[in-house]
């Protein structure tokens, strides 16, 4: 049976693929059956049938060689003591990539039946997959598998055929497979509703004997009539899916025998003008049904297939729908996605692009590498089958959408608040990585949890999603408190000392007077205001002194100033429209409520945005800063390959880090906007001068205005 089966395989392939190919499908058949020596599938066949059956789906379409050899080692991976690596030696590196591919997507299995998670889940399919053969080969060996499914137990053909119908179906549609999609849905048709199904197969073998001979005379009518309009076309009965028929009864509540168009007409022409006239031909034929044309020529569908819908009046009132359109896009509305290989011409080879890429992501890239040299940006920013979004899993197998980009902690807000706020660390893949890891499709995530955890405000520096911005940020601020407090109580300190006192040597008496001027509630209270800049570190500090009637010398020794560490927490925030950096002259600015925003000299926001209720601080920073400050940049660039690579080398080459790059084409120079991490202006000036020295660089400079 299975020797059978390998002999027409190798006479498939040798029909359309070069003798060298059909050598390695031998080969790799040889490869296969050994694998699988002494393996039965649950039917009791030799396993080795199962991979050859799969590959012989795929024949039809023309799959290349590399995709059939795949095709037939894509179980032995997961089955058999065969490596990948024993895999890439036999057969190449392109082979070996497919056949993991393909042995990854087999460990995804589909739990619930919710209607967005069956969306995602086919989205991560197709995102893991990348090549687009993997998809086509999976596609393939799901159908086999539910062309046997008879063999398996009740429990777990229905569980499959409802994975397939929810999953591999729609899949198999998006990418135009047409006749795949429609048998794969008639088999799941088959096991969900087995009575159903017969009944309606019934029924419909009846009606098409009835119908036989009507169907016969508008056949001969329409070919006649397109004859004598010197239209040359090839006209055909075309019959519908039953599964089909089934929906289109569900979805406008119809009995089988009001279900008019089980029997179709499909009109083949030779270019797009002759479409249009055939329509007119028929439509003076048959008078056509109103509101029921549709034109997919003018407006194609999503997975490319075109063609003109008409419905019209035939015979006795019978209606019946035709479909016309030329032959290229006949072609492509039955293998779709395999269209390129099925039918490839020597004016468009196949290349990389063309497999790895699906047409929809296609046009896509054309739009975008339209727009100046972006393609080599696109080189460098990752490119993915849906570009916007990763799927990943939690531990007990639900799946989470997120914007690309998007890291543990967004996943750990996402899954719920009081997770995030109690995240400590993350295991992704049963490996413990740091929190800020960005996600990768069909990441695994497990976040741990501390009961007393809290949110720390770096990770507003990297999460992407909103939900879980805002949630930091309205947990933080309870905590902000407590850092208000603790800075409060060093510039009431600091002014102090500016007065000559020690604040260890205030009695306990004056503070309590203090309190009770001030209306406080408690040191503490006292302390976050100032923090804050709802009270000002010289007034309380000279009411203190007054109320003790305590006098000090006047200390002239750097009186007043406030130094910055940079770890002060959310009382002490850099101001985002200059960025200042250790060495910068600084100036603070203290907003009510908010704490001390700190902004350098020469910031025109700060002397555009003046107002009469901030206050300015003056500000120093402190010697002993151990922090990495975000700085922004801009380079003119000349327009040459590698320009990035070289800056983006050049730059960690100063180690630095970059934290964010956009830029903008302006005919043969590009924009750079970079935002750097650096410890100070010392580092600042290292990483510049490393960077002049590319000779494609035209012009550097900091950028200290960025609207805010
Ligand atoms: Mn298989």
């Amino acid at each position: 049976m299975a020797q059978l089966d390998a002999q027409a395989l190798i006479e498939e392939v040798a029909a359309y693929l070069k003798p060298e190919d059909v050598a390695a499908v031998k080969v790799a058949l040889e490869f296969s059956a050994n694998a699988h020596k002494g393996q039965t599938r649950q039917s009791g066949d030799p396993y080795v049938s199962h991979p050859i059956a799969v590959a012989r789906i795929l024949t039809p379409l023309h799959m290349d060689a590399h995709a059939i050899v795949a095709a037939l080692l894509h179980d032995v991976v997961e089955d058999t003591d065969i490596s990948i690596d024993n895999v890439a030696e036999a057969f190449g590196k392109p082979v070996a990539e497919m056949v993991e591919g393909l042995s990854k997507l087999d460990k995804l299995q589909f739990e619930t039946q919710e209607d967005a998670q069956a969306e995602n889940f086919r989205k991560m399919l197709m995102a893991m997959a990348r090549d687009v053969r993997v998809i086509l080969i999976k596609l393939a060996d799901r159908l086999h598998n539910m062309r046997t499914l008879e063999a398996v137990s009740p429990e777990k053909s229905q569980r499959i055929a409802r994975e397939t119908m929810d999953i591999y179906a729609p899949i198999a549609n998006r990418l135009g497979l047409n006749t795949i999609f429609q048998e794969l849905e008639d088999l799941c048709f088959m096991h969900l509703h087995p009575n159903r199904y017969s009944v309606l197969s019934k029924a419909l073998k009846v009606a098409r004997g009835n119908r036989r001979e009507v169907v016969g005379k508008i056949l001969d009518a329409i070919k006649l009539r397109l004859e004598e309009n010197h239209i040359k076309a090839e006209v055909k009965g075309r019959e519908k899916h039953l599964y089909g028929i089934y929906k289109k009864m569900q979805s406008k509540h119809l009995a089988f025998s009001q279900v008019l168009d089980i029997y179709g007409f499909r009109v083949l022409v030779e270019d797009v003008p002759s479409c249009y006239l055939a329509l007119g031909a028929l439509h003076g034929l048959y008078k056509p049904f109103p509101g029921k044309f549709k034109d997919y020529i003018a407006i194609p569908k999503a997975n490319g297939y075109q063609s003109l819908h008409t419905a019209v009046f035939g015979p006795f009132g019978t209606p019946i729908e035709v479909q016309i359109r030329t032959v290229e896009m006949n072609k492509i509305a039955e293998a779709g996605v395999a269209s390129h290989w099925l039918y490839k011409t020597s004016k468009t080879p196949i290349n990389e692009l063309h497999q790895k890429t699906h047409q929809w992501l296609q046009s896509l890239l054309e739009s975008l590498s339209q727009s100046g040299d972006s393609v080599e940006f696109l080189e460098h920013l990752k490119i993915d089958l849906f570009p916007d979004e990763v799927y990943v899993f939690s531990p007990k197998g639900k799946i989470f959408a997120l914007p690309r980009g998007a890291t543990a902690v967004d996943f750990a807000y996402n899954v719920h608040t009081d997770i995030g706020n109690r995240c400590v660390a993350v295991k992704v893949n049963f490996e413990l990585v740091p929190l800020r890891t960005e996600l990768k499709n069909g990441d695994r995530v497990e976040i741990i949890t501390a009961p007393h955890a809290h949110p720390n405000p770096a990770w507003l520096g990297y999460v992407v999603t909103s939900r879980a911005r805002s949630e930091i940020r309205h947990s933080l601020k309870t905590m902000h408190l407590d850092e208000s407090a603790k800075l409060g109580e060093r510039l009431l300190g600091q002014a102090l000392t500016s007065l000559g006192l020690k604040p260890q040597d205030v009695p306990e008496m004056c503070w309590e007077r203090l309190l009770k001027e001030t209306g406080a509630k408690s040191r503490q209270e006292l302390f976050a205001d100032i923090g804050l800049g709802r009270r000002l570190n010289m007034v309380i500090a000279r009411q203190l002194a007054r109320v003790g009637e305590m006098t000090g010398q006047e200390s002239n020794s750097s009186s007043g100033v406030v130094t910055i560490l940079g770890n002060e927490g959310m009382a002490i925030q850099f101001a985002k429209c200059c960025r200042p950096i250790p060495g910068d002259p600084i100036i603070g600015v203290i907003k009510s409520g908010q704490g001390i925003v700190v902004h350098t000299h020469d910031c025109p926001s700060l002397r555009k945005g003046r107002s009469g209720t901030e206050e300015w601080l003056d500000v120093a920073w402190d010697k002993n800063i151990n922090k990495l400050f975000d700085v922004s940049i801009k380079l003119i660039v000349a327009n040459q390959r590698g320009v990035l690579a070289k800056v983006a080398a050049s730059i960690a080459d100063a180690e630095s880090n970059i934290e964010n790059v956009h830029f903008s084409s302006e005919g043969e120079y590009t924009a750079l906007y970079f935002t750097l991490q650096v410890n100070n202006r010392l580092h600042l000036a290292n990483v510049l001068r490393n960077l002049r020295r590319i000779s494609e660089v035209v012009r550097i400079t900091r950028v200290k205005s960025i609207p805010a």
